[in-house]
Parts: C-alpha cells; structure tokens; sequence
C-alpha cells in the first residue's frame, strides 16, 4: 500500500534538523505527524479503484497507476487529466498544500517530454533525465525544488567571497560525480521528501561556472542537513483545524560538501545552459500549470470561509460587503478564465506534447500575488473583532457557564457553537502563523513579484502595441493644423 510505504520510506538516515537536535525519525514527531498522515492519505488514492482515475493515470503497457503530474500530454483529454488530478488533491486538503510534489513533479516530467530537445544542451541529458524520470513515476517519489540561494547580502555577488562560498558550488569532481558545498533556500516539504530538484538562479559569468547547476539530489545524501523552521503544527485540532493537518513544512538545505553521482548531474558548469534548461517552455508551462491549478482550490476556500463568516454574523446586507464578497468572486473567474485560456490555446511542441499557453498561466501567477493578500485582506475587514470573540476552547460549552457561552457567542445564521468553529477556522486561515505563512507563500512561492511582472514585461511583443501609436500620429501629423 502507497501510503504506508511512504511513510516507511523516510527513515532512510536523513539529517533533518529541529529545535536543536537530529531527529531519528519524523514519522510521530508531533510537528508532522498530522502532515504526513494527510500525505499518505492522499497516496493511498492512487491504490483505491473508485478514486485512482481521478488522480493517476495507467502507465503504458503496465497495470500500475501512477500520479497524472508524471502524464506527458499529448491531448486535450490528457491534459484535462492533469488538471483533473492537481484539483482533486487540492480541494482535499483545501488549498493549503500547495507542495504535494506535483509541481516539481511536472518539472521533471517537461523535461523528459522536451528531452529530445533538450539535448543540445549536454549529451548525457535525455539519458538521464529518461532513467530519472522513469524512476520517480514507479517509486512514487516526492520531489520539491531549492532554487534560491540563501539570503545574507542581495547587493554583493560572487566577487564578495562571503557570497561565493555559501552559494552553492561545485568544490570537486571526481570519478563518481561532483562535491557540492554551500546553502539554499527555500524547501517546502523538505524533511518528508525523497530527491530534492536543486538548479542555481542567477545569470554567472564564465570564471564563476562552479556555482552553475542542476541537480537531483537525494534527502538521505551524507553531509546533506535539513534545517526547519518553526513548527506551525497544532494538535489541538479544535484550534486550529487547519494546522493539525497541513503544516508543509519549509526548510533550509546546507550541502556539507556532498556527493552528487554523475547520474544526478543534469547539468553543470555552463551557467548559459542551466538558464536555458529552466527556460524550457514546455517544462514550465506544464509546471506553472500546476501552480495555478491548486492556487484555484485556495481561493474558494478563502472565499468559502468568507462568505460564511459574512453569513453568519449578519452583514450580507451591507452594500460594501456585498461588494468585498463580489470581488472574492471575480478573483477566483479571473484565475479560472486563465487556466481555460491557456488549455484551450495549448500547441503541440516540436515533439507533439500539448504545451499550456503560458502566457496566460504566466499572467495568472503574477496576478495571483495579489490575490491572495487581497482575499486574506477581505475576510479580516468582514470578520473584524469577531476573530476575538472567540473561547479559548470549546469546553466552556460543557462547563458551568455553558448557558451564557450559548446565549452570547450565537451568530445570526448558526449557533453559538458553529459559530465559535467557524471563527476558529477563519483565523486559522489568516491570523495564525500557519496563516501567515500562506499570505507569504502566496506573494513568493514563484519568486520575487516585482521580477515576475518585469519579465512579463520584457518578454511582450510590444512593438504590436506601440507601432500603431506612432502610425497614428504619423496620420495626424500630415493632416495639418486643426481648425478652432
Ligand atoms: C513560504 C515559502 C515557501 C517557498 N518554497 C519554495 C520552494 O519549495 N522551492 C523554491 O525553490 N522556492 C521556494 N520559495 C521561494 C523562494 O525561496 C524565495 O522566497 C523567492 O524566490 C524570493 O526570493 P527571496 O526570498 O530570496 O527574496 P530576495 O530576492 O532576497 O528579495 C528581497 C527583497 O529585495 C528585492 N530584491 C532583491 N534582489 C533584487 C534585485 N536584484 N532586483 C530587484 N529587487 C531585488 C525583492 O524585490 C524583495 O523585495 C518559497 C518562498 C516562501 C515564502
């Protein structure tokens, strides 16, 4: 059974990190323990036959499922499949999992789809990135990606030596493969995976090729450490119903010089090449198509709790609730429009794979920045104090005030206890720490917002827009001098 084996996978000899010591094994540790039950509840679908087509699909001449983020599309129908596959995971657990692996998952598959291509860039790639990608569709693996490098001083680069050493770099190679050493930043979902996708971010010049890569490197590598950050768990489910079960954990990798094997070695020592390589428009867009598929699932839930916090407090009525609650609506059409621009509009590439327009999913990520602040934004202006009328559990319900907690916690709509729940929910979605991670999240999980507009920008064809302005006034300027 999948999610079993999962679970068992994980004690392998990581190193993961938290509050201080290495943990021998995180399968019952409280910070993620509920987490990982989530995970292997939702890898068990792929072994149950009612639910199994709605997120895997049958591997070609085998009977064994595997996730649709492994399907490479070629048609319309499997290109929905995908879809189909990145929303059921997402509804289930509400939006707020947002790193089932399905995204670096998609990474891997684009790249083995756009293999053929893709070889002009290194001999070894389609040989790799085939064996590679075979092999996480048949184990089931977790996957997520580390792009950015840590942190410490964004207006100094590699001729700063403090820099140089601790972006990640190659130190040696050896008839194995290469040693890395160095930090990045983030891994959600780091400590539970199985191979981590690690790629360098910035444009090198040639005397700093050590620093340009892309790897596939395996959690339980020697002198690989992950270090958390602070648990957002909470057991106390009444609490915090959203932190009980979907903490996806983010951590920092350090690479103690580290073993990458040959194999893992997609690319190294061309920074040209590595930027060519995540330019790949069939990666990203199946990729992309990922983020913004799930980001849907978020905003009805936001919108969901909203619209019944509105309820049940009375306020529908209100002209300027009214108009908060309508743009809820609009945020998530706008999104939803997107993606069935960007499937509809989809183009064989040169290997016949159905590529998303990414444009669209490009306009839906940036957009999506704003979003999600927008949405948090909206709820805390229509729950107001309300997120403070709240007990600091449910018991008094059952104790000997439990008279006066029914009488005056009732909402308008619902009872006093409903309401308390709700509220509880609400807050957890924005006000907790797991809810504000979200907000960041949502603002950074695909980079920095400004670069995002900005390549937007770079990359229009904005001669389409600008040749007829000057055509216009080139018009205008032979017609003389117009009369009062
Ligand atoms: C909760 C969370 C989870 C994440 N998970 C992952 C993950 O699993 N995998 C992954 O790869 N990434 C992940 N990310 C994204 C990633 O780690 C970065 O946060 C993101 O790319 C932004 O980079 P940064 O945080 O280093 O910000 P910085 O680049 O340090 O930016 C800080 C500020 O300075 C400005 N700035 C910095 N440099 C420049 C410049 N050159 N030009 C203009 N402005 C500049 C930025 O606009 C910003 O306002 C995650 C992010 C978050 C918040």
């Amino acid at each position: 059974m999948r999610g079993e084996k999962f679970l068992n996978s994980l004690n392998d000899g990581r190193s993961v990190w938290f509050e201080g010591k290495r943990l021998e094994s995180i399968r019952d540790h409280p910070a993620f323990k509920g987490t990982l039950s989530t995970i292997r509840d939702l890898f068990q679908m792929l072994d149950e036959p009612h639910l199994r087509d709605k997120v895997g699909f049958k591997i070609p001449g085998r009977e064994r499922y595997a996730h649709s983020s492994f399907l490479v599309p070629y048609t319309q129908e499997q290109l929905t499949q995908r879809n189909r596959s990145f929303s059921y995971w997402s509804a289930e657990t509400h939006g707020m999992m947002s790193r089932l692996s399905d995204y670096a998952r998609s990474l891997i598959t684009g790249w083995y789809a756009a293999r053929h291509e893709l070889k002009a860039l290194d001999p070894h790639f389609e040989h790799k990135i085939t064996s590679y990608y075979e092999h996480a569709r048949d184990q089931d693996l977790i996957l997520t990606t580390a792009i950015i490098d840590p942190q410490i001083d964004r207006s100094n680069g590699l001729d700063d030596s403090r820099i140089a050493e601790r972006f990640l770099h190659v130190i040696r190679e050896t008839e194995d493969g290469i040693i890395v050493r160095g930090a990045k930043m983030i891994a959600t979902g780091a400590p539970y995976t199985h191979d981590f996708v690690i790629s360098s971010f910035l444009k090198f010049t040639a005397k700093d090729a050590q620093h340009a890569h892309v790897l596939i490197v395996p959690a339980n590598s020697a002198g690989l450490h992950i270090v958390c950050r602070e648990s957002f768990a909470d057991q106390f489910e009444q609490n915090h119903p959203l932190g009980a079960k979907y903490d996806e954990m983010d951590a920092v990798l350090f690479f103690d010089d580290v073993l990458i094997p040959w194999e893992r070695v997609l690319l190294h020592g061309n920074s040209e090449k590595v930027l060519a390589l995540r330019a790949n428009k069939t990666a990203n867009a199946l990729a992309f198509h990922q983020n913004v598929v799930r980001f849907v699932a978020k905003l009805e839930f936001i919108t969901g709790v909203t619209f019944a916090v509105a309820e049940s407090i009375g306020v529908t009525g209100f002209l300027h609730v009214q108009e908060k609650l309508g743009e809820l609506i609009t945020q998530m059409d706008v999104i939803k429009a997107l993606i069935i621009a960007a499937e509809t509009q989809a183009k064989p590439d040169n290997s016949g794979v159905l590529v998303p327009e990414l444009s669209y999913i490009d306009t839906a990520r940036n957009i999506g920045t704003k979003f999600y602040p927008r949405a948090v934004d909206i709820l805390q202006q229509i729950g107001a104090g309300g997120f403070m009328q709240t007990p600091s559990g449910m018991e008094d319900f059952y104790g000997p005030i439990s008279k006066l907690m029914h009488l005056y916690f009732e909402g308008a709509t619902v009872s006093a206890e409903k309401k308390v729940q709700l509220f509880k929910l609400a807050w957890d979605l924005i006000g907790s720490p797991l809810g504000s991670r979200h907000e960041l999240y949502e603002r950074f999980y695909a980079g920095d917002p400004v670069r995002g507009y900005a390549n937007q920008y770079l990359g229009y064809d904005k001669d389409r827009l600008i040749d007829p302005i000057w055509e216009l006034l080139k018009q205008a300027s032979k017609g003389g001098i117009a009369r009062v």
